[in-house]
């Protein structure tokens, strides 16, 4: 009784404040001629093998208007959760300023991979996909899905079949270590694609042919292209944590897309240009000698250096105490350009295990990767 009566009082008050916050946003959005398209919590329902049910909650927005559909799925990979907040983000954005199509934001994909923090849920401490021989619940391996596969295969299933299969563009966020600088990849001969790549706004970008179709499963992106549809994925900087400046990135390229795909008034809004990642223009500096690697200092930037920052040929990386004689071998950049990895990443487990971070370098050990812009280029 006691704990109706509260609950009463508190449902009261809480409705009251919103009806308030409510009308108080709809005169702001008519003074601002924003919109106030309704934003549904819907769920993408799995029957798992054991017979329970998994629900996989994800927002859509309709702007009420014919229009494309544009999908934004999170991670798919447990540890990339940077993405949840660009979906979070890019949800109340929608509601205000969606003037065509719809929007579906999928800020967890992977509810068991994210419950049990790590990159697949069936991965365990230090491991990460690389050491995973049979990838049977990488996400990534699944697409369309199967109702009769494994838990992995069946989320992915619900979700094509809840969301997928009725959408016409798709921005796949992912998450890779965070010695690497953002990047957004894209299949340069498929129009639909390379029209949302061209206006994301992470620094670098990587551009690929449509691959072969090998498989029945596919990843999500090729799946997407297979189906005549839009699809690029974004690799934010940095697994297990949400960094501000990933967040804007990711967000900034979500409302640029929809704007070039006319669902949000105005243009693409862009502060440079895109810088291409090749093998021809990537320059690898690695260890003269083993010891402890000491990241440098950008005195233009106050702070020590790291990825995406620009750096200019002779400039110091950093440097290393050799372990043999103690003595500072300094690391100097090779080349202008930018850099793309910057720190060490033993064994590529650097976001999955604390040994992997550990400065202790190897002679020839990548301590870098810069590329080279064209323009900039002596
Ligand atoms: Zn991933």
């Amino acid at each position: 009784m006691r704990y109706n009566r509260r609950k009463f009082i508190k449902n009261t008050v809480s409705g009251t404040i919103g009806i308030t916050c409510t009308s108080i946003l709809q005169s702001f959005a008519r003074e601002r001629n924003l919109r106030n398209n309704k934003t549904l919590v819907k769920k993408a329902v799995a029957i798992l093998e054991d017979g329970c049910s998994l629900a996989i909650p994800y927002w859509m927005i309709d702007s009420g208007k014919r229009g494309p559909s544009l999908v934004l799925i999170a991670a798919q990979h447990g540890n990339e959760v940077q993405g949840a907040e660009v979906a979070r983000r890019f949800q109340k954005l929608c509601s205000e300023q969606l003037i065509a199509g719809k929007v579906w934001l999928i800020p967890m994909a992977n509810l068991p991979a994210i419950r049990k923090r790590r990159h697949s849920f069936d991965l365990g401490p230090e491991e990460n996909n690389r050491l995973n021989p049979h990838k049977l619940h990488n996400m990534q391996r699944h697409w369309p899905g199967n109702p009769e596969g494994n838990d992995t295969g069946r989320i992915a299933w619900s979700l094509y079949q809840s969301i997928f299969r009725h959408c016409s563009h798709v921005v796949d966020l992912h998450c890779w270590e965070h010695v690497k600088a953002a990047e957004t990849l894209v299949y340069y001969d498929h129009e639909p694609s390379r029209i949302m790549g061209d206006v994301t706004t992470t620094r670098f970008i990587s551009s690929s042919p449509v691959p072969e179709v090998k498989s029945n499963t596919l990843m999500l992106r090729r799946l997407m292209v297979e189906k005549g549809n839009g699809a690029i994925t974004i690799e934010l900087s940095g697994q297990y944590q949400i960094q501000e400046l990933q967040v804007q990135t990711g967000l900034s390229s979500m409302i640029n897309i929809a704007k070039r795909l006319g669902m949000i008034q105005g243009e693409p809004e862009l502060s440079g240009k895109h810088i291409e990642r090749r093998s021809d223009n990537s320059h690898e500096v690695v260890a003269s000698c083993s010891g402890i690697f000491m990241p440098g200092f950008s005195e233009e930037k106050g702070r020590i250096l790291v990825p995406e920052d620009n750096v200019i040929k002779g400039q110091m990386l950093g440097h290393i105490i050799n372990e043999i004689d103690l003595k500072k071998e300094i690391v100097h950049a090779p080349v202008n350009g930018y850099l793309w990895q910057f720190g060490v990443c033993h064994w590529a487990l650097c976001d999955a295990s604390l040994p992997a971070q550990h400065p202790y370098v190897e002679a020839g050990g990548r301590l870098a990767l810069i590329i080279t812009v064209e323009d900039d280029f002596h």
